[in-house]
């Protein structure tokens, strides 16, 4: 099959073709990051308005640079929710009309089962399957049995670990979006802080908003004091303890599911280079388990993660029609 997927859950305008689920024919993505810059966070208000002024030239040149013509396309997949309801209008809006016009199924796509199915790019995705799934907006562990299935076995009771960094960065005054900078901070640094280790409920559950607290109680103490404290010893100490947390609970859930046969990990916080190295410790441990953490390119926002998750949810029979309507706090199922 050959699938239009687009996508605008956040502050980015993206449209990609891509074929039979691994071919990407074209992926065109408009970020909006430099304007959000200047506010230090995304402004939803901004960025639906961004949107519709990038969302029909987004479309058409991912046509253009496919090769394909309109008659080609056999389906058009849309990010339904989960993110910032004014956007995900805009890109829903434009999916409902071009698949009107030109009389192709709509196939409405999770945006989180698009970042899982990411994977699908660069690995066939094999079941049983536990995906880890940390953006900015979410942290969860989802258990598929089967393609296209998702069970949530545990998620973030507050903070997703992607806001965690960007809200830890902007303490330490580093700028917007806090993840790359933090993760190269930690990289010249020793965890040699204590912080508050997490408390969760649910037995895979997680939470960072008491270890971002912990991070501003720190440096308010510090200076209340007057004492030196290295920034570089102090991202890599938030760093550590937040992906520890992660980390125990992924190995909880592969120890109780023992069928599991493949792991992955989506989200734009997979771009993180100490939580590769930890996926790589992981897969020592676990040497019947596959392993795969998605390239960059893959793992922040994109339409042809929405494309591939597509094709998946039309052999499911997932289908919509015009009344389709944005949600922006779709769950996966
Ligand atoms: P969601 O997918 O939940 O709707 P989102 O699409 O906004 O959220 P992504 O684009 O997948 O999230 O990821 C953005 C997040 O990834 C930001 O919080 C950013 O700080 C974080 N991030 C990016 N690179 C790194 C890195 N190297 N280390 C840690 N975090 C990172
Ligand atoms: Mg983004
Ligand atoms: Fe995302």
């Amino acid at each position: 099959m050959i699938i239009l997927g687009i996508e605008s859950s956040c502050d980015e305008t993206a449209a990609a073709v891509v074929k039979d689920k691994k071919e990407v024919l074209s992926s065109i993505i408009a970020s909006q990051i430099d304007t959000h810059k200047e506010f230090g966070g995304v402004v939803p208000e901004i960025a639906s308005r961004i949107h519709v002024e990038n969302i029909s030239w987004v479309v058409a040149r991912a046509i253009e640079e496919s090769g394909v013509d309109w008659k080609d396309i056999d389906a058009v997949a849309i990010t339904q929710g989960p993110g910032l309801i004014g956007c995900l209008h805009v890109g829903v809006t434009a999916a409902k009309t071009v698949a009107e016009l030109f009389e192709k199924p709509l196939i409405p796509v999770n945006h989180l089962a698009g970042h899982i199915y990411a994977n699908e790019m660069v690995t066939d995705m094999k079941f049983p399957l536990l995906a880890l799934l940390v953006s900015g907006g979410n942290s969860e562990l989802v258990y598929m049995k089967d393609a296209y299935s998702f069970e949530v076995l545990g998620e973030t009771q507050d903070d997703a670990i992607g806001e965690a960094y960007d809200k830890v960065a902007r303490v330490l005054n580093l700028g917007y979006p806090g993840g790359p900078k933090i993760d190269k901070l930690a990289r010249q640094g020793q965890a040699i802080y204590a912080l508050p280790k997490p408390k969760t409920q649910g037995k895979y559950d997680f939470s960072f908003s008491g270890l971002k607290s912990g991070v501003l109680q720190f440096v308010k103490r510090m200076e209340r004091r007057n004492e030196e404290w290295i920034m570089e010893d102090l991202a890599a100490s938030f760093q550590e303890t937040a992906l520890n947390e992660i980390f125990d609970k992924v190995r909880l859930a592969l120890n109780d599911h023992p069928e599991i046969v493949h792991f992955v990990v989506g989200g734009g916080v997979s771009a993180n280079s100490r939580l590769r190295e930890m996926v790589s410790s992981l897969a020592e441990e676990y040497p019947n388990v596959e392993f795969t953490v998605p390239p960059m390119r893959c793992c922040t926002d994109n339409a042809a993660m929405i494309a591939v998750a597509g094709e998946f949810a039309a052999e499911q029979g997932r289908k919509a029609d015009g009344w389709l309507s944005a949600d922006a706090s779709l769950e996966m199922m």
